[in-house]
């Protein structure tokens, strides 16, 4: 069994099916009693939405750069997921080596194993055999590039959706004012349905699976919803999660 570390918080609406779908799943593969060998480091999100609003996505990698640091020295991790999609945004400089001056003052080389939820989300579509997707998540997944860059290295191309800002808007609204509190209203439901309607029958060619790149969405959509593969990045990192946990 390895020890993996958890960011979460972010929000805890999903943090709390990472930690409980972790147990399970593991639990269901082991004997006994068994329950996955984890930490979780909980952040208070409205000091970190605050930052994002402000743009100082800096000050968030250096935060989350600390928190997985300490996972990995205080706490003996082994592997590090922060769960969410969005602040993947500063993946790189988490995952970033790093010197830590041991108590015995040696300069000790520490890597931070980030098990990167794009990488997850690749996995799951090479599955279904998907390599042209719609990615569905917040304004920040959904305009910038930081996640369709790790899908294209796994040769996953993420759909233009320049042609929808006021759907982007509103899907992250859905995201922050109601999902993020636990809240799914029938209106944002169907918004949701129409736009995965919509979408496909705009386009000229159709996407090959939908990504749901927001660890909340799942809340909303479901596979039975659609008729293409549905891909829940929440599910995914949870599976890759626990097959690391339960590596010898
Ligand atoms: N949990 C969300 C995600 O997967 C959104 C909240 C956040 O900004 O971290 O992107």
């Amino acid at each position: 069994m390895k020890r993996i570390g958890i960011i979460g918080g972010m929000s805890y609406e999903s943090t709390l099916h990472y930690y409980e779908r972790i147990n399970r799943q593991v639990n269901e593969r082991a004997d006994g009693l068994t329950s996955a060998d984890l930490v979780l480091r909980s952040v208070n999100f409205e000091e970190y939405h605050e930052l994002m609003g402000k743009g100082y996505w800096q000050e968030i990698g250096r935060r989350l750069s600390v928190e997985a640091r300490d996972l990995v020295v205080a706490h003996r991790c082994k592997y590090v997921a922060i769960a969410t999609n969005t602040m993947h945004k500063v993946a790189d400089h988490i995952a970033e080596p790093y010197k830590w001056l041991s108590p015995g003052s040696r300069l000790i080389d520490v890597k931070i194993p980030l098990v990167h939820i794009g990488d997850c989300i690749a996995e799951k579509c090479k599955e279904v055999g998907a390599k042209r997707v719609l990615l569905l998540g917040t304004k920040f997944t959904m305009t910038e590039d930081f996640m369709a860059k790790r899908l294209a290295q796994h040769g996953i191309n993420v759909m233009s959706v320049d042609n929808y800002p006021e759907e982007i808007e509103e899907i992250d609204r859905i995201i922050f004012d109601e999902l993020c509190h636990g809240v799914v209203t029938a209106e944002s439901e169907e918004f949701m349905m129409n736009f995965v309607y919509q979408f496909p029958a705009d386009s000229d060619i159709r996407p090959d699976a939908i990504v749901l790149g927001c660890t909340e969405l799942e809340m909303i959509l479901e596979q039975d919803d659609v008729d293409i593969p549905l891909i829940n990045s929440t599910q995914a990192h949870i599976d890759k999660i626990v097959e690391l946990c339960l590596e010898d």
